[in-house]
């Protein structure tokens, strides 16, 4: 059981053992159970949580915690990455790097457009979202090599093949320079200016891999402005949904980001043909059931029904879409919901009848072109 702690004010600072490596981290207790395990809320927005049998120190002061800036951000990321790596920084990210300076202003323009377009997007939608109150840490490598080094490190096996991840725990997005891929390398091609860099990444090739880019930037964003809560019971469909929705890449454009809400080819085809084949759950399972999703194996046919999902919901049930965000981001931490409770939040919100709903969807869907 995970109490609230009422003592806010405090700065703790916990020596864990993470993996027989002795880390310091230090910050606000946000809950705690009662066998002294804790969530600490770091200066830099990480949420970490740290099980009581990793904890070999604890001490507190009554030191209020105050957020980092930019700068302060930039000179603990340096620290950490260590020799060969810079910062560039933006309106509202910090992106450490080491590879062009040129590619790392490359990502904070299409972060800075994406969030952008994110906030006014949900604003419009009446979500009562806000600018992150951090600045957002991006790393960036220059190869896939030393990528992987630090994933395998941070997310163990899980770090699989992926070509970028969020992390809830430290609030960073990390990557690595994708122009540098030899699936996009051709002859003759330069990869140093910008605009050499927006032409390379605009090749259909590059769209699946800028989409990946998108859609972890688009989680970092919306667990950063009140628009989902890390560690609260977040379905796992509608977090990658919501991710999805986003993913459709607007590269035209330096100044704007058109693409939110448009067809996403990718997963929209992949759904059609699992539909054809009879591979299609029911509306309840996707609600109820985070396993299928979490399956390495049938992890893409249920990111395509999540897609389908988000996309139907936001566009003919947007009220009733950001309410249930609300409700979902008020959920007490840490504390997974059973099936009923999933089943009753969703339904609280759509209408009890699932099938009515299901059969709309159907509809619907199959007239899009
Ligand atoms: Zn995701």
């Amino acid at each position: 059981m995970w109490a609230l702690s009422l003592q806010v004010c405090a700065l703790e600072h916990v020596l864990v053992n993470n993996d027989g490596r002795p880390q310091k981290l230090s910050g606000e207790v946000v809950a705690e159970d009662s066998v002294g395990s804790l969530l600490l809320a770091t200066d830099e927005g990480g949420l970490w949580q740290v099980q009581a049998n990793m904890i070999r120190s604890r001490t507190s002061d009554d030191a209020a915690m105050v957020p980092l800036d930019k700068g302060q951000l930039s000179q603990r990321l340096l620290a950490e990455m260590g020799p060969g790596f810079q910062v560039h920084e933006s309106k509202h990210y910090v992106v450490v790097f080491n590879t062009t300076r040129t590619y790392a202003k490359w990502c904070s323009s299409l972060l800075e457009r994406l969030q952008n377009a994110f906030i006014a997007f949900w604003k419009k939608k009446g979500s009562p979202v806000r600018q992150p109150e951090h600045p957002l840490a991006v790393l960036v490598f220059g190869d896939k090599a030393s990528y992987m080094r630090h994933a395998k490190a941070e997310l163990g096996e899980a770090a699989g093949n992926a070509i970028g991840y969020y992390s809830l725990q430290t609030n960073r997005i990390v990557m690595y320079d994708l122009t540098g891929m030899q699936a996009l390398r051709r002859q003759n091609s330069r990869r140093g200016s910008l605009h050499d860099i927006t032409a390379l990444l605009s090749h259909p090739e590059a769209e699946p891999l800028v989409a990946t880019i998108v859609h972890e930037a688009t989680h970092q964003i919306a667990f950063n402005c009140g628009l989902q809560k890390r560690f609260v019971d977040n379905p796992v469909w509608l977090g990658e949904g919501l991710a999805m929705f986003f993913e459709t890449p607007d590269l035209a454009s330096r100044r704007s980001w058109s693409g939110i809400g448009n067809i996403n080819h990718m997963r929209w085809g992949r759904f059609q043909d699992n539909f054809s084949a009879g591979k299609v759950g029911t509306l309840k399972s996707l609600i109820v059931d985070d396993s299928r999703i979490r399956n390495p194996r049938t992890a893409v046919d249920l990111y395509a029904e999540s897609w389908a999902w988000t996309y139907f919901l936001v566009k003919w049930y947007p009220k009733e879409y950001t309410a249930y965000l609300k409700t979902l981001a008020a959920k007490p931490l840490l504390t997974p919901d059973d099936k009923h409770t999933r089943l009753a939040d969703f339904q609280a919100h759509f209408g009890e009848n699932l099938e009515a709903l299901q059969d709309e969807f159907y509809r619907r869907m199959s007239r899009l072109r």
